[in-house]
């Protein structure tokens, strides 16, 4: 049993401390929500009434924050002061590259080892401990980090050194984004060519048009009955959160000098739909953009 510290306790991270308090680890959770703080005490976690009080102590700490600048304040400001040296942290937020690689240096100056842990699968898959995460960091590091990330997903994948778990999730995402879109527009060409949407999920999910945007989160009702089009493109995964994903894809092929045009019209698609007031929907919910509704 461990002292893990788990700061960012929304809708990731709440089943994901859950997960960890379930496997007898000893939590400390906070949050700047107090309603989150209360929901992770009911399943089995300790308040903590700062992200101060938290780490201190902590041989583990988790972070699960929105974007890189709430991930470079918490730590600048909360967990490497306050944390003793060899303490392993993990980011599990998905941010851009230069915050995960910028943490990682001031975490390993301080004498503390650290990963960037990034993950895919959605509420879904935190709550059922069923998580992939894509990690950057040392091969000691990640020996380290396993066991504890193991408790919150299945599959787990060192990707490269710091900010590589960052490059993979952006990477995985932009394919998503397009893919989504991809799918959507397929719905509604079919739709105003007279196509039933459960024929062409029939064929195309048997050919060579099958991906997960298809497969598992079809973006119209009916194929796939637990996908969000199912429940009036409730999240899920945001759209807001998938403009992040994509901006951030753009952020990092503009450094690199990567061409992505397919990439940077998903970001100007998904940018319109969240600016029309559909942030908070599910990211499939833009067949309705795309269908002119
Ligand atoms: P969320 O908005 O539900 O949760 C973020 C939590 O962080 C909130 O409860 C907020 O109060 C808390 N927070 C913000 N600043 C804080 C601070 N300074 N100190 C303490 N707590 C603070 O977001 P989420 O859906 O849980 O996503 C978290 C991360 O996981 C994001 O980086 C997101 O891109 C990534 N992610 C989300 C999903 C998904 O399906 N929701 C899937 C994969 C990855």
């Amino acid at each position: 049993m461990a002292k893990i510290a788990f700061i960012g306790l929304g809708n990731m991270g709440g089943p994901m401390a859950a997960n960890l308090a379930k496997a007898q680890h000893h939590v400390v959770a906070f949050d700047l929500s107090d309603a989150a703080v209360s929901a992770a005490v009911e399943k089995g976690a300790h308040k903590a009434s700062s992200a101060a009080e938290a780490v201190k102590g902590a041989e583990i700490v988790v972070t699960m924050l929105p974007a890189g600048k709430h991930v470079r304040e918490v730590y600048e400001k909360d967990v490497l002061p306050n944390v003793g040296k060899g303490t392993l942290l993990i980011d599990c937020s998905t941010i851009d590259v230069e915050s995960a690689r910028h943490v990682a240096a001031l975490a390993e100056k301080a004498g503390m080892d650290m990963v960037d842990a990034p993950v895919s699968g959605g509420v879904g898959g935190a709550t059922a401990g069923t998580l992939t995460f894509m990690v950057g960091g040392s091969e000691a590091s990640f020996a380290k980090a396993r066991p504890i990330l193991e408790k919150m997903g299945k599959n787990i994948v060192l990707a490269g050194t710091s900010g590589g778990g960052q490059a993979a999730k952006i990477c995985n995402n932009m394919i998503l984004g397009i893919s989504m879109i991809a799918v959507s527009e397929a719905f509604m060409l079919a739709k105003r060519l007279g196509l039933d949407a459960q024929k062409l999920f029939d064929v195309a999910s048997t050919a060579s048009g099958q991906c997960w945007s298809l497969t598992n989160y079809c973006p119209v009702p009916g194929p796939v009955p637990a996908s969000p089009a199912n429940r009036d493109y409730q999240p899920g995964f945001t759209a807001a959160m998938m403009l992040k994903d994509l901006m951030l894809a753009q952020q990092a092929a503009n450094a690199a000098g990567a061409s992505t045009p397919l990439g940077a019209e998903a970001a100007q698609l998904f940018s319109l739909f969240v600016n029309s007031g559909n942030g908070g929907k599910d990211f499939s919910g833009i067949v309705k953009m795309l269908d002119g509704k």
